[in-house]
């Protein structure tokens, strides 16, 4: 099964990437260590990061409207 990145949203090659748990239980798959830092180290947030933003533009877009 394919997962998609918690952080830049990007689809996840099976044996490749990163699984996170939160003490609290939270699982985060992470496409690179790139966005496990950005993520737990920096606590960005993924519209506040270009690079990320990027891969979720029709998103982005369909989210527009309400914001
Ligand atoms: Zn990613």
């Amino acid at each position: 099964m394919e997962k998609k990145c918690s952080f830049c949203d990007s689809p996840i090659e099976l044996g490749r990437g990163k699984m996170y748990v939160k003490r609290d239980g939270t699982v985060f798959y992470f496409c690179s260590s790139k966005c496990e830092r950005n993520m737990i180290k920096l606590g960005r947030k993924r519209r506040k990061v270009k690079w990320a933003a990027a891969t979720t533009k029709s998103k982005a877009k369909a989210n527009a409207k309400e914001s």
